[in-house]
């Protein structure tokens, strides 16, 4: 049970957390923190937050459990403004889409690494943002991933976990650049995919033709390009050496498809979409 959850980003991540504790009965209080007054008066009226305070320092007062669930960009300057102002026992954790960034943030902002700080990530978003898009069922039977430190509490670990497994999550323990090497991959390379191809799309020429003919394909592939453009692009910033290796290598595999459409290669082309049929069905088999 979590007394008192401060929570500073309560958009879309923060909110949903804050309403599935609430909703496990798992959280007796919760402080809405974020810059703008007007999300954290929402916050309030949605019944995500009990109180709020557009201050990070004051808003973590007396609390448990403090999550930071902020863009990447942004996580620095809050780590800053906690400084000195965690309650004693207090737990920290994040939900920073790549983790070797954060914990560099960490670091610079309490100058050390805290004990306390639990570095975590859910696995789990859609490419909506803000507190009212937040719902309760988001993290259910969707995977969260700690990556504690050398210098990280076992016991606060615990407490991270015990908290996104009570909102329904499955927790896994990784390493901070095993976890930014695998998110590369499965997550940050579709997303940039998926932009550059509507971006490239719709400077067309006619790319309203374009678009008026796009069908169900077409949206299946491209959904996570209305994600929110700033928080794509302090993933792209904080995991770049990882990105890059993935777009450099997808390249590779791209142009020599392309080799295949040039040289009416028939077998190739069969070869590749067979492989990836039977991976994604496999993965799909598995997974639903
Ligand atoms: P979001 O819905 O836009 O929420 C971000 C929140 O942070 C908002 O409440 C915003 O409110 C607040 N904020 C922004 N800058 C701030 C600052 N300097 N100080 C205090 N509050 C600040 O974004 P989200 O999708 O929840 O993403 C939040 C974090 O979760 C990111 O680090 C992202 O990498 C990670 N994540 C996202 C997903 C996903 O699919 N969306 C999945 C996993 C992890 P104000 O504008 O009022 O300040």
């Amino acid at each position: 049970m979590i007394e008192r959850l401060c929570i500073i980003g309560t958009g879309l991540i923060g909110g949903s957390l804050a309403r599935s504790l609430r909703l496990a009965g798992q959280c007796r209080d919760v402080v809405g923190c974020s810059r703008n007054p007007l999300h954290l008066q929402q916050a309030v009226e949605l019944g995500v937050s009990d109180r709020v305070d557009t201050d990070p320092g004051q808003a973590v007062a007396g609390a448990d459990m403090v999550l930071v669930a902020v863009p990447l960009g942004a996580m620095e300057t809050v780590f800053r403004a906690l400084r000195g102002q965690l309650a004693d026992g207090a737990v920290l954790t994040d939900v920073g889409s790549a983790k070797a960034g954060v914990i560099e943030a960490a670091r610079r902002g309490f100058g050390e690494l805290p004990g306390n700080f639990v570095p975590g990530h859910p696995i789990a978003g859609t490419e909506q943002s803000g507190v009212a898009a937040s719902f309760a069922g988001l993290f259910q039977d969707r995977r969260v991933i700690l990556t504690p430190l050398e210098q990280t509490s076992a016991a606060a670990t615990a407490r991270v976990r015990a908290m996104w497994e009570a909102a329904g999550a499955v927790v896994d323990e990784m390493d901070p650049a095993h976890h930014d090497a695998v998110l590369a991959a499965t997550s940050h390379l579709p997303h940039v995919l998926a932009f550059a191809l509507v971006d490239s799309l719709a400077r067309l020429g006619d790319s309203d033709e374009i678009f008026r003919y796009a069908a169900g394909g077409f949206r299946d592939f491209t959904r996570i390009a209305s994600s929110d453009p700033v928080m794509w692009r302090d993933i792209c910033l904080a995991n770049g050496d990882a990105i890059l290796q993935m777009i450099d290598r997808f390249s590779g595999d791209l142009e020599q498809l392309a080799d295949a459409v040039r040289r009416h290669d028939g077998e190739r082309l069969q070869a590749v979409f067979s492989s990836a049929k039977q991976a994604r069905d496999r993965f799909v088999d598995k997974h639903s």
